[in-house]
């Protein structure tokens, strides 16, 4: 070709692209498998190093061009060193490199190009070389030049094992895609999307139990697992207490089973609760049991996860922040504090908290035990534990009825029933007591 044939041709190669650009419209978006495919990266810096580490995740063979590279810096190592990429491919998920300026030619045998060189004369002539190849390129500094964006990217593993990728490209604005990226990110994460799974399992593979502690009620007190988890759940078998409130952010099609105990009312032996887990876990159903608290403390959780393991059903735990800790903390008691408390322990009202040994300065949380709160306080009068020992009714803790009531081991009973304190509630003894802002001035 003469030489002015030549510039027409480029002329002509930088008008298609020119056109192809101006007609972009809307992208495509497209999932790319890279496994085993050679990917050029041109450029070294710390954009090139970040695209070379999500391609090496996604098993490519890439090679980089530059003078000078930031990959080791940044924990990427080079597998071969090179002065011309004639000297063969790099192997899947390793990094060649290039140890000079680019040149014309250097794309040749790839699948996408990406350049970041922070040079836009060759950026472009980089995204004018895999236009006239036919080689999808993106452009790190101006996305206008470039054939292809990188979206912001979310990923996470559902719990039955389902990959969901969240890609995002916002015009050309990255930090815009990047920052509604991190926003659906964070919904991924908190349950706040409909992760339920629509397409029935297939034939008689079982579901799985989730043994969720909800916390004390609040709906901001339950774990961005557990969140995550109720999303996804097609049976959620919950009880009085615990954050009752979501329920009403399921999906219809979710079926909730209340075993609540209320006083007096019969709750659903815990026998049948647990043959509920079973039964619906193995028609296929992923369960949510949603438990006030913890599961572990006073929860019966450990029964549950016996009950699923022996039928053979996958079962997982998911902690909750117990009413022992929170409840006390929603009225300004700390169950230790330097000086004050230096252990806790954790009992139910109804049996042997006398027992316990300690005096003022180990914390006594009592769970379910409102009932029997003269009996008890009576009980706990000890040579080390004085009358005077400052105690606590902590009623509905971070609910609507949520309030305390002080007094000492000696005049607390009298008190609350003064107050008419009802269930649920918690009881604190110990002098952390002191350091709630209901504690009488002396
Ligand atoms: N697994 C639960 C405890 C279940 S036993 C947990 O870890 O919190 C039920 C007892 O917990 C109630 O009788 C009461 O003593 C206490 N409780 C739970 N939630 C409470 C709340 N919001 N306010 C006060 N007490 C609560």
């Amino acid at each position: 070709m003469s030489d002015a044939a030549q510039s027409d041709a480029a002329r002509s190669d930088a008008a298609r692209s020119d056109a192809a650009r101006s007609d972009a419209g809307q992208i495509y978006p497209l999932g790319l498998q890279v496994t085993g495919r050679l990917v050029v990266v041109v450029g070294g810096g710390p954009v090139a190093a970040r695209r070379v580490r999500s391609l090496l995740d996604a098993g490519a063979r890439v090679r980089v061009i530059a003078p000078h590279v930031v990959l080791g810096e940044q924990g990427i190592p080079v597998a071969s060193e090179t002065p011309d990429p004639v000297d063969g491919e790099p192997a899947p998920g390793t990094v060649q490199w290039v140890r000079r300026e680019y040149r014309t030619g250097d794309l040749d045998g790839a699948w996408l190009a990406h350049t970041a060189t922070g040079s836009a004369a060759t950026d472009q002539q980089v995204a004018d070389d895999a236009e006239r190849a036919r080689i999808f390129c993106v452009t790190a500094g101006d996305a206008s030049v470039g054939s292809a964006w990188v979206p912001a990217v979310a990923r996470t593993t559902l719990t039955d094992g389902a990959e969901v990728t969240v890609a995002v490209t916002a015009g050309r604005d990255p930090r815009r895609a990047r920052a509604i990226r991190d926003a659906v990110a964070g919904q991924l994460q908190s349950g706040a999307l409909p992760l339920r799974r629509q397409r029935a399992r297939g034939g008689a593979t079982p579901g799985r139990v989730w043994l969720v502690g909800g916390g004390p009620g609040d709906t901001g007190l339950l774990t961005a697992r557990g969140r995550a988890v109720l999303a996804q759940a097609d049976v959620v078998v919950v009880d009085r207490l615990g954050p009752r409130a979501l329920l009403d952010e399921l999906a219809p099609e979710v079926e909730v089973i209340d075993v609540g105990k209320t006083s007096g009312n019969h709750p659903v032996p815990q026998h049948e609760i647990n043959a509920l887990l079973v039964q619906h876990a193995r028609a296929g159903r992923d369960v949510v049991r949603l438990k006030g608290g913890d599961p572990y403390v006073f929860g019966r959780g450990g029964e549950e996860l016996a009950a699923c393991r022996d039928a053979g059903v996958e079962v997982e735990v998911v902690p909750g922040v117990t009413s022992a800790v929170s409840v006390p903390a929603a009225v300004g008691i700390p169950v230790t504090h330097r000086g004050l408390a230096r252990g806790f322990s954790v009992l139910t009202g109804h049996d042997g908290a006398a027992t316990v040994p300690g005096g003022p300065d180990h914390t006594l949380v009592l769970l379910m035990g409102v009932t029997h709160l003269a009996d008890t306080a009576a009980a706990l009068i000890t040579a080390d534990r004085p009358a005077d020992t400052p105690a606590a009714v902590v009623e509905d803790g971070y609910g609507p009825r949520q309030r305390v009531t002080v007094g000492t081991l000696a005049t607390i009973a009298a008190r609350a029933a003064e107050a008419g304190v009802k269930p649920p509630a918690i009881i604190v003894v110990g002098d952390v007591v002191r350091l709630s802002p209901a504690w009488p001035v002396p």
